[in-house]
């Protein structure tokens, strides 16, 4: 039975007035605890501020986590094509490794997974990718908040703001009734824009023709995985991969069994640190918006059943997996793509493709333009110039009309193209980390953040160990 749907015009009524706590005051406060929000957290905190952290969930990683998206995407330059079953066998590149492009508050999340045994290292096996355990993710985010000296507050939805403009202090919901949280500067972390749009900064959403997004997709964990039956299937069958997507035959014999109908035409899966899991990325929910809960429950619905779809396919048909069993699907369906910021400077796909250069440059991606068609099958995929890394700068950084807020993340300001390669975790880190330290800056030196020179916050990042290609 479908979840509730929207019954066409609804009626309104107006909510009774209320008070809320004030929980804290605070040099920097940042709202989500993804990605985004870990590295602007540890960023702020690092520059020297007091910070808060607030987060709907009771645990750390956003999609990382919540959604189970895995690997953390390459942050080092491309030098080559990837080979045929890489991302589930992790097979050695036929080219060089690549430089890195982000380092700070990401490589030291890097190196921590992998001492817990939570994460393989980037390197030529890995094609730079970096598998994780999604449980020792969430452990590692709580280990840096504390140690850099960060508060927290979980299970804590923010839902509003209290001022236009110039934000006060932020209203959260949770089961102690509303809070307040006030704090000199604000860096708005959520993936969704939610605080800055409740203060009033414009924004876009989806692809310029007719707004559609990115799909939705439920990521789950399939366990006890056989890596020798699958390994033997690939090698005797080269010609049934292009590139990371394979299984070409069993889908098609599937698929005229009846047994196969999804929207996205290919298995897609990524090897975790674990040699029996494998992580499934097959699942693709289109025409659907991640700020719209009747869209969410709908989603979750069609991605609960197409992962069942999926991981029956793969136990009857895919050598391997006969054993195994869906041991864990996200706590969210795996949102890619809402509400993008208008700031200061909209990124656009041409400086990615042509990997421009800013002289406000805070952080740098190397991820390809990636966009999983917001209609159906196919995915659109465009690569930077062999070795190159493009350039993201503070302005993109900075809402217009809000003045004390900054957005880190997939949330911040570009197109729907460009969009699709900054949206990747590392890229997310590194916003979130200078994001971070601007909010820091600004508040400790009582100016808005959009009135902080890049060149302070480049000096910042470069003494947090941030990778601006030797400009700070
Ligand atoms: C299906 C899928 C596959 C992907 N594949 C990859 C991949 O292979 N590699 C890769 O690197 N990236 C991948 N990505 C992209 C990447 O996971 C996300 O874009 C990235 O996590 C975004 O980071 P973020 O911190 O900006 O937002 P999110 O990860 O969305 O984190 C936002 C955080 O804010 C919290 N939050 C939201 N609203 C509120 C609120 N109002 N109040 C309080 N808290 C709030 C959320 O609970 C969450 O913890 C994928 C994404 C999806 C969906």
């Amino acid at each position: 039975m479908p979840p509730l749907s929207r019954a066409g015009t609804m009626p309104t009524l107006t909510l009774p007035g209320r008070s809320a706590v004030i929980a804290a005051e605070s040099d920097v406060l940042v709202i989500g605890g993804g990605p985004a929000g870990l590295g602007a957290a540890v960023g702020a905190a690092q520059a020297g501020a007091e910070v808060v952290l607030v987060e709907r969930y009771g645990f750390l990683g956003g999609n990382a986590t919540a959604a189970l998206v895995n690997p953390i995407s390459s942050s080092h330059t491309q030098t080559g094509p990837t080979v045929p079953g890489r991302a589930i066998r992790l097979m050695p590149q036929d080219h060089g490794p690549g430089e890195p492009a982000i380092a700070g508050v990401l490589s030291n999340l890097v190196e921590r997974l992998v001492a817990a045994g939570g994460a393989i290292s980037p390197s030529e096996r890995t094609g730079n990718v970096v598998p994780i355990d999604p449980e020792l993710f969430k452990l590692v985010a709580l280990d840096m908040l504390d140690d850099a000296g960060v508060k927290y507050l979980l299970h804590s939805f923010a839902s509003g703001v209290l001022g236009h403009d110039h934000i006060e202090g932020v209203i959260l919901e949770g089961k102690s009734g509303p809070i307040v949280v006030r704090a000199e500067a604000i860096v708005d972390a959520t993936g969704d824009g939610d605080i800055a749009v409740r203060a009033g900064a414009p924004f876009e959403v989806g692809r310029e023709e007719d707004g559609l997004v990115q799909p939705m997709s439920l990521l789950f964990r399939m366990m006890q995985f056989d890596a020798a039956a699958f390994d033997s299937y690939v090698e005797a069958h080269p010609d049934q991969w292009r590139g990371d997507y394979g299984l070409w035959d069993l889908v098609h014999q599937a698929e005229e069994a009846g047994e196969l109908d999804l929207p996205r035409e290919d298995i897609l899966m990524f090897a975790t640190p674990h040699e029996t899991e494998v992580s499934i990325n097959s699942t693709r929910v289109t025409r659907v918006l991640g700020t719209d809960v009747w869209d969410l429950s709908e989603a979750e619905w069609r991605g609960h059943q197409q992962m069942r779809q999926v991981a029956a396919f793969l136990k009857k048909y895919v050598p391997g997996f006969a054993n195994s069993y869906v041991g864990q699907s996200g706590a969210s369906v795996g949102i890619r793509e809402t509400r993008r910021i208008v700031s200061e400077y909209q990124l656009t796909a041409d400086d990615v493709l042509e990997a421009r250069k800013f002289p406000d440059v805070i952080a740098r991606g190397t991820y390809p333009i990636d966009i999983h068609n917001p209609t159906g099958a196919g995915t659109v995929l465009k690569r930077l110039p062999l070795g190159e890394a493009y350039d993201i700068p503070l302005r993109c950084l900075l809402p217009k009309r809000v003045d004390n807020l900054l957005v880190a993340g997939r949330c911040i300001s570009g197109t729907h193209e460009a969009h699709s390669s900054y949206r990747v975790m590392p890229i997310c880190m590194a916003t979130g980390q200078a994001a971070g330290a601007c909010a820091a800056i600004a508040s400790l030196t009582g100016r808005p953040p959009r009135e902080v020179p890049a060149e302070e916050v480049q000096r910042e990042l470069g003494r947090q160990g941030a990778d601006l290609r030797g400009v700070a």
